[in-house]
Formats: structure tokens, C-alpha cells, sequence
């Protein structure tokens, strides 16, 4: 039988570990190497997977997780450890249970599959982009290098974000040809763009705040951690988590912050009383110093309508509770997502309707199989988009 499977990422390379070898498979990549976007993973370090329950790996998808069932059973987060582990590659567990190699080096993983596939009858076709897929009784290829026919057909090339690394979604018109249905890719895990201007604010990094965020009034999320100003938004990993959330969502979104989560209304404004009283003859600008970082006072006293050199003796009621409500609730309007290009995911592809999930086998063309980021399945950070590319990747692997 001959095999044909689309992209040598973390899909196509699992595919291509796990597929039977006494079949005739070329792995096409039109890139140089493979594996290049695992390289850029993890800031260069990987993070392989995640090693908490499946039922936690499945609630950490944010698109179609119903449909990660079978394969994050069938190939678990267990099962990618061992298989690298077997393989020489020693993996290390850290904050938050991700997965990485004990090297801190994604190359290893790469290495790692270069190993396992130099030992399997498997033909990687590098600098070669497919061009044009044609189905009657079998696949026909046509690449940037020749023709071929082929039974049967895995397509693993990923998603459109960082298409630098080759998802550049230059087969998805192929894929629509064949009748699939690709729903429109919109940026996930991406810095947030505000409507307000908060440029004085970029590099603010600000630890252990909490991010709220309103939809026409109603709350869709309420999380703690950390964030970052960006020139034209916000970023950092709350904000990601949130950003692949808001990718569906339109109309009235309020992104609050939460300065001081660890104090409610009443415990902040008993502070605020004691500071005031403490510091009763110098500015507000110095009397609050010790609240929040520095770079935050002048913003926060502005959106609190309150003069920087009033002194705090004549600070009012009101202003004192415009100060605690902008500490609590610092406000601003969601524009968008920053552009698919700079996303770490890709937030949608090829209809999840269409496809088995217990092989991967496409339900409207035989012999064809989807895995990876080009599926419209989506997670948070924290190894679990590896582990859908990996598990998917296995499933179609075994069933070709
Ligand atoms: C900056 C960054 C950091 C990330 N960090 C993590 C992390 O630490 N942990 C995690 O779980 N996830 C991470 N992700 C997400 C993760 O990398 C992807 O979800 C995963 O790589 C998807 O694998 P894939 O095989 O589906 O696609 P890809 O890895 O994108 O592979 C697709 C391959 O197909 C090839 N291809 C495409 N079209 C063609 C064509 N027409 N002809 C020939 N070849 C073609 C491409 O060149 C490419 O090599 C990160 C993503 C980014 C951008």
C-alpha cells in the first residue's frame, strides 16, 4: 500500500512513528528540516505534554474537547511520555505538571523523532511542497518536485498561526476540493488588543493579579496569575488563556484587572484608611507608593479623578472610593486578538463533524486522515495542544 502523509510536525512525525512501515510512506515537508515549529515550542524548551489525569487534559481544550476523548484515551499523556522516554529522550515534570525535556532543549525532541524514523522504512521528502491533491480511485499528489498516486492519504499540515514555520495553510483550498468544510482560523493563545491607548503602560508586568472579563454584562472569566502591557494591549499568560476564549465572542467586552485580589472591598478600603492616616500631610502620589508598582500610580490616580499632588488630608469620600474601585477593577474595552500570524494556535480547520475521532479517518472521502492543528480542536497552555497534535497523530498513524 502506498502512504502519503502531509507535513513533518509533531502530527505527521507521530504518524509517521506509530504507521505500518511495511507499507510504502513518503512524508512530505516543504520546509528545509523537519519538525520546525516543536522547535520554537515551549520558548525553545518544549513542553511535550502535560502529566495530569485525561479528564483534565480533556477540560483543558477549549474548542470541540468532546472530541478529544478517543484519542487522548487511546494514546494518553502517559503513553507520549514513554514513547520518548524509550526512545533516549529523559522528560522532567514542573510547575503546573508540564512536561519538558530534562535538556530544556526542543531540538532533543526533534532529534528524537529523526532517531525513531531513521530506524523505519519511512521516505522523508524534504523541499517538497504538495500542490494539488486529486481523489478518484486513489490520491494523486502533485508537489513542487513530481506526481505520485497514492491509497491513502494522512494530512497533518497544521494550523496558520507562526506560518513562518511552514502552516501556512497553503493545501487548505486542496483540502475544501476534497469537500471538507475549514472552519475560518482565528488567532488562540494571542496577545489582546484594547480599545483604550496604553502605550505608557507597555512592559508593566504585573504578578498574582486577577483578569475578569465581561461579555454584554455577563462574566466568562475570573482567573488569577500573571499578565503583561503590551504597546497596544495586553499579554502574558492570563491573557492568552483568555484570548483563545474571546476568539468566538463579539459585541460589549469588558476586561477588568484586579490589582489586589488578596484584599475584598471592605479589608482594601481599611487599608486605604490607615495609609491616608499614616500619610495624612503628603501627596496621594506618595501616600499610596507602597500599594502597587510605581510606574501604575499616576495611571490609576488619572482614572481615578484624583489630582497626583492633592494632599491627603483633603483626599474626599468619593475620591478615596474611586481609588479602591479602579485598584479592584481597572477597566478596559476588547478590540481583538492580536493577528493569526504572531498567535500560538490557530482557533479553528477542518470540521470536527467530518471526521471519526476514534481513527481519524475522514467520514466523507475514504482512505483520507486528518491529525493535528489543522483539526478545529484548540487547548490552553500547559503541553495540551502537543498532546492533541501527538495523540491525533498516533490515531491515524495505526489506522492507515
Ligand atoms: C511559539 C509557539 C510555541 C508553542 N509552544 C507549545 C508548547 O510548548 N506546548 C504545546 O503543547 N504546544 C505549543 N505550541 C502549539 C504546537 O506547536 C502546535 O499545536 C503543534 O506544533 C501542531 O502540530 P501539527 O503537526 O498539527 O502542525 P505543525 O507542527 O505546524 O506541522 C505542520 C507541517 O506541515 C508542513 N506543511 C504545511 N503545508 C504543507 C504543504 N502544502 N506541503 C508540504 N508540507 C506542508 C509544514 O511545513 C509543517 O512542518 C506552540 C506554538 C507556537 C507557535
Amino acid at each position: 500500500m502506498d502512504v502519503a502523509i502531509i507535513g513533518a510536525g509533531a502530527s505527521g512525525l507521530m504518524a509517521a512513528s506509530f504507521a505500518d512501515d511495511s507499507n510504502n510512506i513518503i512524508l512530505f515537508d516543504h520546509n528545509e528540516k523537519i519538525g520546525k515549529k516543536i522547535y520554537i515550542t515551549g520558548k525553545g524548551r518544549c513542553n511535550i505534554t502535560n502529566n495530569c489525569e485525561v479528564e483534565e487534559l480533556i477540560e483543558n481544550m477549549n474548542t470541540n474537547k468532546y472530541f478529544c476523548y478517543s484519542p487522548f484515551y487511546d494514546f494518553t499523556n502517559k503513553q507520549v511520555i514513554k514513547f520518548f522516554n524509550e526512545n533516549g529522550l529523559k522528560t522532567k515534570v514542573e510547575r503546573g505538571n508540564r512536561v519538558f525535556p530534562v535538556s530544556d532543549k526542543s531540538s532533543d525532541v526533534i532529534k528524537t523523532f529523526s532517531k525513531v524514523l531513521s530506524k523505519r522504512n519511512v521516505d522523508i521528502h524534504l523541499n517538497e511542497e504538495v500542490k494539488k491533491i486529486f481523489k478518484s480511485d486513489k490520491f494523486y499528489l502533485t508537489t513542487t518536485k513530481g506526481e505520485y498516486s497514492f491509497d491513502k492519504l494522512i494530512i497533518a499540515c497544521g494550523g496558520k498561526s507562526y506560518p513562518n514555520t511552514g502552516s501556512d495553510g497553503s493545501i487548505y483550498s486542496q483540502i475544501e476540493k476534497l469537500g471538507h468544510t475549514i472552519n475560518k482560523m482565528k488567532p488562540g493563545l494571542s496577545a489582546v488588543i484594547l480599545k483604550e491607548d496604553v502605550s505608557e503602560l507597555e512592559g508593566i508586568s504585573l504578578k498574582n493579579v486577577g483578569l475578569k472579563c465581561y461579555v454584554h454584562g455577563k462574566k466568562i472569566f475570573d482567573q488569577l496569575g500573571e499578565m503583561i502591557f503590551t504597546r497596544k494591549g495586553i499579554s502574558g499568560p492570563l491573557v492568552l488563556t483568555l484570548s483563545s476564549i474571546l476568539s468566538n465572542k463579539t459585541g460589549d467586552i469588558k476586561i477588568t484587572i484586579d490589582l489586589k485580589p488578596g484584599l475584598d472591598d471592605d479589608k482594601l478600603d481599611a487599608k486605604l484608611l490607615r495609609e491616608f492616616k499614616e500619610n495624612a500631610n503628603k501627596s496621594i502620589e506618595n501616600a499610596i507608593n507602597g500599594l502597587t508598582i510605581k510606574r501604575l500610580i499616576l495611571p490609576i490616580l488619572r482614572y481615578s479623578n484624583i489630582p497626583s499632588q492633592k494632599k491627603v488630608n483633603e483626599i474626599t469620600k468619593t475620591e478615596r472610593e474611586n481609588l479602591r474601585r479602579t485598584l479592584k477593577s481597572l477597566e478596559y474595552t476588547y478590540s481583538c486578538n492580536e493577528k493569526l500570524e504572531y498567535a500560538i494556535i490557530s482557533v479553528g480547520g477542518v470540521d470536527v463533524k467530518e471526521i471519526d475521532p476514534s481513527t481519524m479517518e475522514s467520514k466523507l472521502v475514504k482512505n483520507l486522515y486528518f491529525c493535528g492543528e489543522v483539526i478545529d480542536v484548540d487547548g490552553f497552555t500547559g503541553g495540551f495542544n502537543l498532546q492533541f497534535a501527538f495523540s491525533t497523530g498516533y490515531l491515524a498513524g495505526i489506522n492507515i
